[in-house]
């Protein structure tokens, strides 16, 4: 099967890359064209997977496909922005027909849960990596980008917190667990779900926004630096799963919650007026902190006494630099 053959099997035949809102154009041009509202701006995220670093290299190409996409979707959520379309840069070892299927399959899964499109891509030879890039649209100027956070303002995440660390141990097979429980940590690593609708809910009301991806506290950093401010975490109030305790235990939960990343929940700052309006709306947002002035983030207990902090989160590359 020749590089074109593959593209049409497996990428333009696939329903999410057929006609839809916002594509002029799709696949099989030199580029594609994407049609803005009037007074909306564009969203765009790029994100590289990499075999053995961001996956393990032997893993099910179905799940490959969902989570890669979603990983790409979460940031469009943390914006606010509306989900249009996204690319594929593809660079894979051999071409397995039952590979790239089962992976087609599950990047649609996730493109028509998220509303994406596939509008183009490029396909080459090499280790197995995938680099998405995602396209959104959100109203001018109504973006949850991460600088705006006043002190005053609750500290929220969208939910649970740890759930993808916690799964690791079980993608790698290195821990057992009972299947109820490990059907779900599995799930919350291989499908998360982009709080893409929470993104939009936020728009207007959070002061600052992102997804959770290296760890909660390395990403409240972002936040702080951006705004100017510090983020005070309350250990007690993070919300953790069940599942995640019938597994690891309260300390190394809140260990994952705090530092593992792979969540893919938003943490958003929130001037509170706007807490209850959300929670009677039905949104899920949970109250971890609150924002006051200075800089950094900070983890306390409930007596708003300082929590030693072990490891932030995860760098790539920090360790051999
Ligand atoms: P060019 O040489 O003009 O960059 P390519 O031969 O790389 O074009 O690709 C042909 C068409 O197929 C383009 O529209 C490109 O966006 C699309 N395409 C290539 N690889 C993929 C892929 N993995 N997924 C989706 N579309 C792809
Ligand atoms: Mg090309």
């Amino acid at each position: 099967m020749g590089e074109f053959e593959l593209i049409r099997n497996y990428f333009a035949a696939a329903p999410c890359a057929q006609a839809g809102e916002g594509v002029a154009l799709g696949i099989g041009d030199d580029c594609a064209l994407l049609t803005l509202p009037p007074g909306e701006q564009l969203a765009i995220s790029t994100d590289t997977l990499v075999a053995g670093v961001h996956f393990p290299a032997v893993c099910d190409p179905f799940l490959l496909g969902q989570r890669a996409l979603a990983v790409s979707a979460s940031d469009l959520a943390a914006m606010g922005a509306t989900p249009v379309a996204f690319t594929l840069a593809l660079t894979l070892p051999e071409v397995q027909a039952d590979w790239l299927q089962a992976f087609a399959r599950g990047l649609n899964v996730m493109a028509q849960s998220c509303g994406l499109g596939l509008v183009g891509g490029d396909t080459t030879r090499g280790p197995l990596s995938l680099t998405l890039t995602v396209f959104g649209r959100v109203p001018a100027g109504q973006a949850l980008i991460r600088s705006g956070a006043q002190p005053g303002d609750l500290l929220c995440v969208g939910g649970p917190l740890g759930d993808g660390a916690g799964a690791l141990a079980l993608v790698l097979n290195e821990r057992e667990v009972e299947a109820s429980t490990a059907e779900y940590l599995l799930a919350r690593y291989w499908s998360p779900q982009p709080q893409i609708a929470l993104g939009q809910a936020l728009r207007g009301k959070a002061t600052a926004a992102l997804d959770i991806s290296d760890g909660l506290l390395a990403d409240c950093g972002h936040i702080a630096l951006a705004s100017g401010v510090r983020l005070l975490v309350e250990q007690d109030l993070l919300p953790l799963s069940e599942q995640l305790m019938r597994l690891s235990g309260l300390q190394a939960a809140q260990q994952a919650a705090l530092s593992g990343g792979d969540d893919y929940v938003l943490a958003f700052t929130l001037p509170a007026q706007h807490l209850t309006g959300l929670q009677e709306a039905g949104w899920p947002v949970q109250v971890i902190g609150r924002v006051e002035a200075g800089e950094g983030v900070a983890l306390i207990d409930a007596n708003g006494q300082d929590i030693p902090v072990l490891t932030r989160g995860y760098q790539h590359f920090r360790e051999i630099r």
